[in-house]
């Protein structure tokens, strides 16, 4: 970090003794900065766990680093998904529920980085805003804090992506979490996901059949940490 030059004309007792405001303020500062948070937005990685190396088994489809989102264009150069540790476990009970009955999980986005927040409202309409269906990146999304994650389910028998309502990132009302249309197919797994997840103490989105919050997630930092452009 840059040292502001107003440090070499300090007077010298605040050097020595009690420290001055000035002082408590730049230690402030200094300490803001060696933590790696700007803005109130973390940029360190620190317990955002990797879910395919907790567990390798989990399928992702991770909509973001390809252009099969409603942007048409790859946001994260490298697929990977992340989550805080306590989501992470929790998921990984979810899908060991849902092996159980048939059923794995299928991971379209986790933590997300506060930039790529960003990138989807600049890409969404006036009225997909207005609707709610991307995130204000002022307040910044869930995701950013690493505890809401985007799924669906996989048919372990028949080896495919389970029928649900709508396509991932559908902004309609067919995609919202109590909508009554659809094949029945659909509505009993989705039906199956949101019980499986409500166990496991995640929270829905009415809008949004696939997005889940974990319990306290208003309570974790927001991050612009991201996993591509990393120096070794
Ligand atoms: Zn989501």
């Amino acid at each position: 970090m840059i040292v502001p030059r107003a440090l070499g004309g300090l007077p010298a007792a605040s050097r020595a003794g009690t420290p001055t405001l000035f002082g408590r303020i730049l230690g402030l500062l200094i300490l803001l900065a060696n933590s790696g948070c700007h803005d109130g937005i973390r940029s360190s990685r620190e317990d955002l766990l990797d879910l395919s190396i907790l567990q390798p088994a989990l399928r992702l489809d991770l909509r973001y680093a390809t252009a099969n989102n409603f942007t048409g264009h790859i946001l994260y150069p490298s697929p990977r998904a992340f989550l805080l540790a306590p989501t992470a476990h929790a998921l990984l009970s979810v899908e060991e529920d849902l092996k159980r009955q048939g059923y794995g999980l299928l991971i379209y986005d986790a933590y997300r980085p506060q930039r790529i927040t960003q990138a989807l409202f600049d890409s969404a309409t006036p009225q997909q805003r207005r609707e709610g269906y991307v995130a204000d990146p002022s307040k910044g999304s869930r995701h950013n804090r690493g505890c809401a994650v985007d799924l669906g389910l996989w048919d372990l028998q028949q080896q495919q992506v389970s029928l649900m309502p709508t396509g991932f990132d559908e902004f309609s009302e067919r995609a919202h979490s109590d909508a009554s249309k659809g094949p029945t197919e659909a509505l009993l797994n989705r039906e199956r996901l949101r019980s499986a997840m409500a166990k496991e103490g995640f929270k829905e989105l009415p809008n949004e059949w696939w997005h889940f919050d974990d319990r306290d997630c208003d309570s974790h930092p927001i991050r612009d940490w991201v996993w591509w452009d990393q120096t070794p």
